[in-house]
């Protein structure tokens, strides 16, 4: 049982897990997740926080079939790393949608799930997620 009231938690989880990243503004290079030095510029890079758009793209993908023990309910499920349309790889959970079918190049969208709940306590965390950006690849 949770004792956590959603509406509040969800938006508050909302707002903690934006897709908040740096950008370097002497060179463009953004990053994911936030770096304080561009690697590029070093000293001389002006590093600024900025929000990416959440969209991007399946670069690559691996379905994991056994998982530690909190989330085997889970299982499979698909772990990609996605390409931001901004730059930056993030490697996250692909959701709504089957393992079978995903594919490299598949856009996706970011989204704020469930990661997991904990047994003994009911904690429930949120975070990002990807999710396939529109149903038209699936021929609906
Ligand atoms: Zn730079």
């Amino acid at each position: 049982m949770s004792h956590i009231a959603p509406p509040a938690h969800w938006r508050r989880a909302k707002e903690r897990y934006r897709l908040l990243g740096s950008k370097c503004e002497s060179c463009g290079s953004t990053f994911f997740p936030p770096t304080k030095v561009c690697p590029k510029c070093r000293r001389k890079g002006k590093i600024v926080q900025t929000e990416f758009s959440g969209k991007g793209k399946i670069y690559s993908y691996t379905i994991i079939h056994s998982a530690p023990k909190m989330f085997e309910k889970y299982t499979p499920y698909i772990l990609a790393l996605v390409e931001l349309e901004e730059g930056p790889k993030v490697m996250s959970q692909i959701v709504d949608c089957k393992p079978e079918e995903v594919k490299i190049g598949l856009n996706v969208e970011v989204c704020f799930r469930k990661l997991f709940e904990q047994d003994e306590e009911g904690v429930i965390s949120y975070g990002f997620k990807f999710r396939p950006a529109d149903d038209s690849w699936k021929g609906l």
